[in-house]
């Protein structure tokens, strides 16, 4: 199964993917996390990057569509993948939508989480992020264990750079002029959940496996 989790900067995706690809089988492919290990690593891809996301930007989109291209031809993708954080922009999306075609895949599902910008700022400010796997938390609705990441263990839990109040509001723009309409192109390509993405994590996550029927 193929299924997409869309929604502006902090409003769930990384959270609720983690369950999600379990429950449906597939790896979570999230682009940003993909970026942020080349950084870890030192790759050309993970500097070339950073220049755009301390900024806010969007990483360019055939540098994009590259990596994910790569990522889809990979044996665990065969049965389908979990995307988070792409595509982000109406050239990405009209490229996947291309490369399923050709490719004979179908788009299963896109759920798209609505939140708005108050709490999303609220949210991203809180954020806290493993530096070795990438695991989320938040400093007040889901602090991280002090024994450190409960995924991995690790005791690096930090504030991403991009995270800091003078760059969302630049990320927050960046949605709303090359993000947002890229619902448009995934409404006539598959179908899309229009879903509540405010509450408890344990209830949005009720909320997606209801529309998943899961
Ligand atoms: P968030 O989870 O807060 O939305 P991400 O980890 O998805 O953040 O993305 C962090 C940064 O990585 C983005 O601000 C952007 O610079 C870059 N990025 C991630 N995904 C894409 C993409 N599909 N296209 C272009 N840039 C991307
Ligand atoms: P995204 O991947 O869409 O950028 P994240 O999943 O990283 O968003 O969530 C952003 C921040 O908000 C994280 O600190 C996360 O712990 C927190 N968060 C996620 N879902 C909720 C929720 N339903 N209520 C409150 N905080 C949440
Ligand atoms: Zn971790």
């Amino acid at each position: 199964m193929n299924v997409l989790l869309f929604g502006p900067p902090g409003s769930g995706k990384g959270t609720q993917a983690k369950d999600l690809a379990e429950r449906l089988g597939v790896p979570h492919v999230a682009t940003g996390d993909i970026f942020r290990k080349n950084l870890r690593e030192g790759t050309e891809l993970g500097t070339l990057a950073k220049s755009y996301m301390d900024r806010g930007a969007l990483v360019p989109d055939s540098l994009t569509c590259d990596l994910v291209a790569d990522r889809l031809l990979q044996p665990d993708a065969a049965g389908g993948v979990l995307f988070d954080g792409f595509p982000r922009s109406v050239p990405q999306a009209e490229w996947l939508v291309n490369w399923f075609e050709t490719h004979g895949r179908v788009i299963d599902a896109v759920v798209s989480l609505a939140v708005p910008d108050a709490a999303i700022v609220e949210r991203i400010s809180g954020r806290r992020t493993c530096t070795k796997c990438g695991a989320t938390y938040h400093a007040v609705h889901n602090p991280p264990p002090a024994a450190g990441c409960s995924t991995c263990g690790s005791t690096e839990v930090v504030q991403r750079k991009d995270d800091s109040e003078a760059v969302v509001q630049s990320r927050l723009d960046v949605y709303a002029r090359e993000t947002a309409p890229v619902l448009g192109v995934l409404r006539g390509a598959a179908t899309v959940h229009d879903l509540d993405g405010t509450g408890d994590i344990s209830v949005v996550k009720a909320r997606i496996f209801a529309a998943l029927a899961l």
